[in-house]
């Protein structure tokens, strides 16, 4: 960090700060120059109030040098973070697909769904058990009950489970059934849940929140890594923007951005950005272009009676689609892609099929 001093200061007050430094076992290199004085300080910043330091007499401003996010950060782990959660590898050669309902409804449809995206080649369902819903009188998730059922279906076709949990509260109990804990984008910055998480150990998958800048998300991550947590991934999921058109607004920018700025996984959710289905597919070849480590997408079998996010689900027929044409995409840009079981497959969408009939939810 370095604290520029205001023009013309005396020298009492230069002295000042470097008795508050020193005080605090850190080093103050002075630099004087015609007009302006500038002191760079070496050591533990975090020893310091910068507020107080801020109000001391002939300080203009503090400018910090290194990135505030020392543990996510490049520089000081240049090699990228492959994560490895029970085998399988995140952030790696291979590309990560992880794909399943936005809510878990019935066992019936997580097995539909886990059935037919696991012949895809995703080892990874997702499902919300605790829903984050905007309004209380929507549904809320069927909660425990949910994550019962994501482990059971999940064992039964070999796959881990990830789940987004919103309250510190109920990490201990999900913790005995998922892999990765989802960390919304509702809850990127409560940072009491973060350290929680941190020190869980769980693996996590932290979504970037509406309105947050990549520099703070990246800040975030320390919550987690700090509690000596480093299985950690990050998830672009669209911001809030003036653009109507889509859910979000998803800053496909973001992901060269962490890549160069970060080690660890970059993975991007194109249903919560686009909000509609026919969207998801386009935004989704394009993250993988950009260099995302995986996707996690949407997929219901029937779309339009599903109790959330109903108008940007796939149906798994469309995620097989979608799946191959990643796959082209992968290829381009050097990364492997885990083979379809094509004959699983045909058996799974034709199982699937008949509950595209279901009466919409109004
Ligand atoms: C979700 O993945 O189910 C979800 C609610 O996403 P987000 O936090 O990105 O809105
Ligand atoms: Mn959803």
């Amino acid at each position: 960090m370095i604290i520029v001093m205001k023009p013309h200061v005396g020298s009492a007050d230069i002295a000042g700060i470097k008795q508050v430094l020193e005080a605090k076992g850190l080093q103050a290199h002075i630099s004087e120059g015609t007009e302006r004085t500038i002191i760079g300080v070496v050591g533990d910043k975090t020893r310091l109030n910068q507020e107080a330091l801020l109000m001391m007499p002939g300080v203009e401003k503090l400018v910090p040098i290194m990135a505030p996010y020392k543990l996510a950060s490049r520089t000081f782990h240049p090699a990228n973070t492959v994560l490895d959660i029970k085998g399988i590898k995140i952030g790696g050669q291979e590309f990560t697909q992880m794909a399943g309902p936005c809510s878990v409804e019935s066992y019936e449809q997580l097995d539909t769904v886990a059935r037919s995206v696991r012949a895809c080649g995703v080892r990874i369902l997702r499902g919300g058990a605790y829903k984050p819903r905007t309004s209380p009188y929507s549904f809320q998730g069927l909660e425990q009950e949910g994550l019962r059922m994501l482990r059971e279906v999940a064992d039964h076709y070999g796959m881990l489970v990830i789940s987004e949990i919103t309250s510190e509260i109920d990490l201990e109990n999900a913790a005995q059934y998922i892999d990765i804990v989802q960390i919304g984008a509702r809850n990127s910055q409560n940072f009491r849940l973060l350290s929680a998480v941190g020190r869980s150990g769980l693996p996590c998958l932290l979504k970037r929140g509406f309105a947050e800048t990549i520099d703070e998300l990246l800040t975030s991550t320390e919550y987690i890594l700090s509690e000596n947590n480093s299985q950690l991934m990050l998830c672009e999921r669209g911001i809030r923007t003036f653009e109507t058109a889509t859910r979000s607004t998803l800053d496909l920018s973001a992901v060269p951005v962490l890549k160069e700025k970060t080690h660890l996984p970059v993975i991007v959710d194109p249903s919560h950005a686009a909000g509609k289905a026919s969207l998801v597919g386009p935004l989704a070849l394009a993250a993988a272009a950009a260099g995302a480590d995986g996707l996690i997408i949407e997929v219901h079998p029937n779309p339009k009676c599903a109790l959330s996010d109903a108008a940007q689900q796939l149906t798994p027929e469309q995620y097989a689609g979608l799946s191959r044409q990643v796959a082209a995409i992968c290829q381009v840009v050097g990364r492997s892609y885990p083979a379809a079981d094509e004959a699983a497959l045909t058996a799974a969408l034709a199982q699937a099929r008949p509950q595209l009939n279901g009466v919409p939810q109004v």
